[in-house]
């Protein structure tokens, strides 16, 4: 046949991206994160950890950002994993409890 085409190429090799990343972007990956969007949510979550209201977070970032910052808050294996001390974080989330 004339316009035999190459094969298309399997999917079954390869894992579907179904998991939404959990820095709020609404982006679709294989992991928790879109590579570099880890670290965004930690540089979210040491901002408010320092002082950085939630409110201007989320002005610059997205509510949905925000949201995730709160979110990791609660999180303590990957608060571990991203070496913030989980007293610190929950400290600063009942910071916001108190100012919302
Ligand atoms: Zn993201």
């Amino acid at each position: 046949m004339a316009n035999k085409l190459a094969k298309l190429p399997s999917l079954s090799s390869k894992s579907v991206a179904n998991h939404s990343c959990d820095c709020g972007c609404g982006l679709k990956c294989h992991n928790m994160f879109r590579p570099g969007h880890d670290a965004r949510v930690k540089g979210g979550v040491i901002r408010f950890i320092a002082g950085m209201p939630i409110a201007e977070i989320q002005k610059v970032m997205g509510k949905p950002f925000a949201d995730a910052v709160i979110a990791t808050l609660g999180n303590a294996e990957r608060l571990a994993a991203w070496g913030i001390d989980a007293a610190d974080a929950a400290n600063a989330g009942k910071a916001v409890a108190k100012a919302s």
